[in-house]
């Protein structure tokens, strides 16, 4: 079965808060065509709700918004823990003394008119620091250690043969053991595409990696929820 065969397999799901949709299309187009799975809000609120919702790898946040500006997003998401690589587009530099100066954990930023190849180059550049070797310590939950950095996956001393997304798909779950995710959330990060429609592809790779992992599968169905590692 190919289920799969209409998805790609991307980099994940990088969502745009931009209000001014002419920018928002260039950077959709760029994104796209960069291989991310893109949802673009307009807003500083919905933009909020919608990180919190997909959990994208990296989010590209306008400053000058309607509501909730891309500062108070900002800060909202780090009070709750959440670290996500945000990269700031800002329309002025005194935009840019601000977003420094408040230390609000921005990964990069960039003024507008900027290039549209810079951002994507930009945004490969964080996440390229975020997966490097080093900074990926093997995962283990019962008798599975999963390396991230030599993307192997031993299963009682015997290494497992899996497909690149049965390997993002498990390193996702094992990345945060008993933590539930949603298929939607699985999308997201593993496809980079965060349609309710696709749900049937995860349980479709899930079906494939427990019957490659057999017994020692770490992989728990949460009914009507989603999957967990533990
Ligand atoms: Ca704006």
């Amino acid at each position: 079965m190919h289920l799969n065969g209409h998805m790609v397999e991307g980099r994940g799901l990088v969502v745009v808060v931009e209000d001014e949709p002419s920018i928002a299309d260039v950077e959709r187009l760029y994104l796209t065509e960069a291989g991310f799975g893109v949802h673009v809000e307009r807003g500083g609120v919905s933009g909020l709700a919608a990180i919190r919702r997909l959990h994208p790898v990296a989010i590209v946040l306008d400053v000058g918004l309607p509501g909730m500006d891309g500062i108070e997003l900002c800060r909202a998401l780090r009070a709750a823990d959440d670290w996500t690589p945000v990269i700031f587009v800002t329309a002025r530099d005194d935009e840019v003394d601000r977003v420094l100066g408040l230390e609000l954990g921005a990964d990069d930023y960039l003024t507008k008119p900027f290039s549209p190849r810079e951002l994507v180059a930009r945004l490969k550049g964080i996440l390229r620091r975020q997966d490097g070797p080093g900074t990926s310590p093997p995962l283990t939950v019962g008798a599975v250690t999963l390396d991230r950095s030599r993307r192997t996956v031993v299963v009682d001393g015997t290494d497992a043969q899996l497909t690149t997304t049965e390997f993002d798909l498990l390193a996702k779950l094992m990345s945060a053991p008993g933590r539930v995710f949603s298929r939607e959330q699985l999308l997201s990060s593993v496809w980079g595409h965060a349609d309710y429609g696709g749900g049937r592809t995860v349980d479709v790779h899930v079906a494939q990696l427990r019957a490659k992992l057999g017994v020692a599968s770490p992989i728990r169905t949460v009914r009507g929820v989603g999957y967990t590692a533990s």
